[in-house]
């Protein structure tokens, strides 16, 4: 599986990771501790991953506009093992639904793989506040700048807190957006230590935590 060792196979193999990890029931989730959970989402990434046509595989943002349209993508050759072990673990419950399933995988996927490298500036933190890699960072607005607007006019928050920003590497910050509104973000997830209240947020940073792709060593 060498030849799948790319920045973008991980990007890949995370965003399986958060579809995964949101249809997994929570006993199998507790089943699952860490690696394991890993192990599974890393079978199920090479899996599919040599489906995915190759100017999939190599998306950037420089390469957007040659990256085919994620409907185009032909589905038939998708590995059986891949769909079996979804449908085997309750992720979804038939084929029909692996290759919804998939394509919406691969939309992120490539949302992600094609968006703008993440902006750097002095005042960022090291370490990604969700799981503590030390990778390149985005920040999130923990208020968003959509509902500013709704925030002011309720009151739900002060002026002073509006423009509060944790710092998270994108999968995290992805993730973070996948399990709420920005109008619930906005509510009552506005600090990270909200966000970790969550249950998914915190099963999410077990496995991102573990995955050592694109850390800094010092
Ligand atoms: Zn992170
Ligand atoms: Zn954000």
């Amino acid at each position: 599986m060498d030849e799948a060792q790319t920045p973008q196979f991980f990007l890949f193999k995370d965003t399986i990771a958060r579809y995964a990890l949101s249809g997994i029931s929570d006993q199998q989730a507790d089943q699952e501790e860490g690696s394991e959970l890993d192990e599974f989402v890393s079978y199920l990434a090479s899996e599919a991953w040599p489906t995915v046509p190759t100017a999939a595989q190599d998306a950037t943002y420089d390469t957007r506009d040659k990256v085919p349209e994620i409907d185009q993508i032909a589905l038939e050759s998708t590995s059986f093992a891949f769909i079996d072990s979804l449908i085997s673990y309750g992720i979804i419950e038939d084929a029909d639904d692996a290759y919804k399933l998939f394509r919406r995988i691969l939309d992120d996927y490539r949302e992600q793989a094609c968006a703008p490298p993440p902006v750097w500036s002095s005042t960022r933190t090291t370490e990604c506040e969700i799981c503590a890699r030390e990778v390149p960072l985005t920040y999130h607005h923990l208020i968003p700048r959509a509902v500013h607007a709704k925030v002011l006019k309720q009151a739900w928050h002060p002026e002073s807190m509006i423009n509060s920003v944790a710092w998270l590497c994108r999968p995290c910050h992805t993730m973070v957006h996948k399990v709420a509104s920005t109008e619930k973000l906005a509510r009552e997830f506005y600090t990270v230590e909200l966000l970790l209240g969550r249950e998914d947020i915190q099963k999410w940073q077990k496995y991102a935590a573990k995955q050592r792709h694109g850390v800094r060593h010092r």
